[in-house]
């Protein structure tokens, strides 16, 4: 290799590393977007196999950012990726290396360069293209030599992207066959995962979204305070209101945990790689909205009995009476706390909640804080009567 471009001749560089990436993009990670990359090919190597077998795969990855794991997500074989990413920063260096081309035109080779191998290119040797002549017919700098045509991009949000017109039709599985191969693979950002695995389980339960190829498998990453809720099982600390919303409609696995040192820049908790499978049969067969309901009434009071936070799934003149008759018509004890509970606890209690609510239509938008509002202004329009009448 020449130094000061006069040399018409010169190897082409090598795929730059993910670090030469954000040095070539200027990729300063942005705190609102809670960006910490993984620059270690081995680490998301390990990731991705961690969501088994992506041979002739259709994988949609969340948030691809530098784009590490996207590379080892081509490297196993796949039939395509789709990557949403929110930060138009990153498009070009994903987009160079779909965009890096050569054509035989009388016998010569005509190269177009993608901007990731032309910047690499001018930071390594200092040259300037054109003039190239390669030494060799291959083009090895971008990815389109791993995976040709294999990524498609888009420019997006996350928690708004239609998924399920992405793929071809051809890839759906009924329910309770096998899992299709349509896989979701993401190092979700920190402040849009909680949100997103509970739209995305919301999906499960109705089979849209994700879901409309059949039993779409997820392998993604959470604080690992938060795979530790959506893993936890009956009885230990971290039981949560994640933990039944997971674990009712899919198979869920704590399956990799990462420490944060492996991230750039380093976040303040370790990160945990959750997998999740769609059960065939969800555990607890009510709508989503109403299992949601009771979950988050029994959690909001993690420290008492049950019966507490059941309480307020009725209004304050019937709450005696209508939570006594939930929990003898579900078998529960009322003095179990919310962490206690099984899923099958869950599904006793949202059978039995929803007979009441058929029986009682108004029973199920009743919103207890609602009642606490009214009653507090009713309160004060008494007291304010009274001083009225006291002047
Ligand atoms: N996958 C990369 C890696 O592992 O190094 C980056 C992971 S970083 C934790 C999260 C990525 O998601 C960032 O690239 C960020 O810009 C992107 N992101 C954040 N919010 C998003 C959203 N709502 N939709 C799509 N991408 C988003």
């Amino acid at each position: 290799m020449a130094a000061g471009g006069s040399l018409s001749t010169f190897r082409l560089p090598p795929l730059p590393t993910i670090r030469e990436i954000i040095k070539l993009f200027r990729l300063h990670a942005v705190k609102q977007l809670s960006q910490n990359f993984l620059l270690d090919l081995r680490l998301t190597d390990k990731i991705v196999r961690k969501a088994g077998t992506l041979t002739n795969a259709y994988v949609y990855e969340v948030g691809p950012g530098p784009g590490g794991i996207t590379r080892s997500i081509l490297n196993a074989g796949v039939a395509e990726l789709l990557v949403v990413e929110k930060d138009s920063r990153f498009l070009p260096g994903l987009q160079g290396r779909t965009r890096c081309g050569m054509s035989r035109s009388d016998g010569r080779y005509m190269l177009s360069f993608c901007e990731t191998t032309k910047l690499f290119t001018r930071q390594l040797y200092r040259v300037t293209f054109p003039p190239v002549v390669l030494e060799s017919s291959s083009c090895c700098t971008c990815l389109l030599t791993l995976a040709p045509g294999k990524l498609r991009i888009v420019h997006g949000d996350v928690l708004t992207f239609k998924i399920e017109r992405a793929f071809p039709e051809s890839l759906k599985r009924h329910w309770e066959d096998d899992p299709p191969n349509v896989h979701i693979i993401g190092n979700l950002p920190f402040s849009v995962s909680t949100p997103l695995i509970i739209k995305w389980l919301e999906n499960v339960s109705r089979r849209d979204g994700p879901f409309a190829y059949g039993r779409t498998q997820m392998t993604l990453t959470f604080q690992k305070e938060v795979a530790e809720r959506l893993t936890a099982t009956t009885g230990s600390k971290q039981r949560s209101r994640l933990s039944i919303m997971a674990q009712y409609l899919c198979s869920v696995q704590h399956v990799l945990t990462i420490p944060g040192r492996a991230f750039v820049p380093k976040p303040e908790v370790d990160v945990g790689v959750v997998r999740f499978t769609p059960l065939t049969q969800p555990r607890i067969e009510q709508p989503f909205q109403l299992v949601e309901k009771v979950v988050q009434n029994v959690f909001q009071f993690r420290r008492k009995y049950c019966h507490r936070g059941l309480g307020m799934l009725f209004p304050e003149a019937q709450r005696l009476e209508s939570t006594g008759k939930l929990l003898q018509l579900a078998d529960v004890d009322p003095t179990l706390r919310p962490s206690q509970l099984s899923v099958s606890h869950f599904k006793s209690l949202c059978d039995v909640y929803r007979k009441m609510c058929d029986e009682d239509p108004h029973l199920f938008a009743y919103n207890f804080r609602e009642e606490l509002k009214q009653n507090k202004s009713k309160n004060q329009e008494k007291e304010d009567e009274e001083s009225y009448r006291l002047q």
